[in-house]
């Protein structure tokens, strides 16, 4: 495809993030909306993901993303004819420690003050959720009906779709090298993007870039603090337990292991906290066993089954675990004019469709209703901003600095 001279959106990335920001940009009536992607669509975190969704949060605001995300998937058919796979399977959030069953009730607690049909379930009933689960060993935990699981390689093809529908211009092995801007009083303003193929003018540009966004960033003169680090995922063989009806998913709090069906086997991921920044370049195969052996502690029907799939891959992340959405920053701390940045900071299955519609929201009108973004530009890693912001704690145990990995 040529490079088009002129654009009225460029995104950069052809993630979930971008995919879905470009598709609902387009179909709003944006005109020109341009996709530039270094490699090919959906090749980064997006197609690598193991899918699991949630609307059980610990913070208002990734609740509301995670709301907004699973009636997208849920009515995804209907609006567009196609869809991500969503299974509405239930989730139980397993409490191990004292501290989980305070925090889990608490956190049931408010989520039922925010409309979510959050339950705390005691030990026996969460068995009774997971007839598979191991009785003892475990206190219960919070559980949502409405929970689920995407199928992240039909979600790649569902934006894809969308996409094309819209009429949204996708540029495969286009890489942004840097971004034009022009100086103003107030600040500066964004007039183009360059890539090895030349120059596209325009007015508008949304980063994203998951895991390779702070690199991403410093192209741009843009310091984003988003991590990658490897997280590995496994599917065991099928087993007919497996089989007998849909299976809960379950999240261990303790350990950050999860787990859910798939294709009659179990899907199972687990990340390592003391696994050091930087890009996934192989499984590793002694921390797999760990995952096993703790995966065969709580479903005893695992152990010693084969396993069909595993693979390990980078996955993005932030300090508080909470997505970046909002300007982009000159040195001095003010916005430059017509640059949004969307990071869904390691939650884009659950998060993705909200973090990207709102993402495109800002990006055109800079402002949104998808959930109060005033907490989550990169201004809060600011370390002269006074008031600090809340992190998300439900998390997968990333190594706790930030380091702007390439
Ligand atoms: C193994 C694994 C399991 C996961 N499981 C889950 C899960 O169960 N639930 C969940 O919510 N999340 C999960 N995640 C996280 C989720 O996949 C990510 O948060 C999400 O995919 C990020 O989407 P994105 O669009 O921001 O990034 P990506 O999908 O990585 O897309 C970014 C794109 O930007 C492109 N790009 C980068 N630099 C440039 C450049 N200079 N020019 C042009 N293009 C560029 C890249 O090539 C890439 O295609 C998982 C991630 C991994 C790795």
């Amino acid at each position: 495809m040529t490079l088009p001279a002129e654009a009225d959106l460029v995104v950069v990335g052809a993630g979930t993030i971008g995919g879905w920001a470009a598709h609902f940009a387009a179909a709003d009536g944006t005109a020109r909306v341009v996709v530039v992607e270094r490699g090919l669509v959906g090749q980064g975190a997006s197609s690598r993901a193991a899918g699991m969704v949630r609307a059980q949060a610990g913070t208002a605001v990734a609740t509301a993303l995670g709301r907004w995300s699973i009636d997208f998937y849920a009515g995804q058919s209907a609006g567009l004819g196609t869809d991500s796979g969503f299974r509405p399977l239930g989730y139980l959030l397993l409490a191990t420690r004292a501290r989980d069953v305070r925090e889990g009730r608490a956190r049931a607690a408010v989520q039922r003050e925010l409309g979510l049909d959050v339950r705390w379930l005691d030990p026996e009933e969460a068995s009774r959720a997971v007839p598979l689960l191991a009785p003892s060993g475990h206190r219960g935990g919070t559980y949502h009906a409405g929970d689920g699981c995407i199928d992240p390689v039909r979600n790649v093809r569902a934006y894809t779709l969308a996409m094309a529908r819209t009429g949204v211009r996708v540029l495969e092995r286009t890489e942004l090298v840097g971004l034009r801007t022009e100086a103003g009083d107030a600040g500066s303003r964004v007039t183009g993007v360059t890539t090895p193929r030349g120059t596209i003018a325009t007015q508008r540009v949304l980063l994203t870039g998951g895991p390779q966004l702070a690199e991403l960033g410093r192209r741009c003169g843009q310091r984003i603090p988003v991590g990658g680090v490897r997280h590995q995922v496994a599917v065991t063989a099928p087993h007919p337990a497996f089989a007998e009806g849909p299976q809960t998913m379950v999240y261990d709090l303790a350990r950050g292991l999860y787990w859910r069906e798939e294709e009659g086997g179990l899907l199972f991921g687990m990340s390592n906290p003391q696994e050091a920044p930087g890009p996934a370049t192989a499984v590793d195969w002694r921390y797999l066993d760990r995952m096993r052996r703790r995966l065969a502690g709580w479903v005893p029907v695992t152990r010693g089954l084969e396993l069909r799939k595993v693979w390990a891959a980078t996955i993005d992340y932030t300090a508080d675990h909470l997505p970046i959405l909002g300007p982009g920053l000159d040195d001095r701390g003010r916005p430059v004019a017509g640059l949004t940045i969307a990071a869904p900071g390691g939650h884009g299955m659950m998060w993705g469709p909200a973090v990207a519609r709102a993402g495109a929201d800002l990006a055109l009108r800079g402002h949104t209703d998808v959930v109060d973004v005033g907490d989550l530009g990169l201004d809060r890693f600011d370390p002269r901003r006074r008031r600090p912001v809340a992190g998300e704690p439900i998390a997968l145990p990333f190594p706790v600095m930030v380091e702007e990995s390439a």
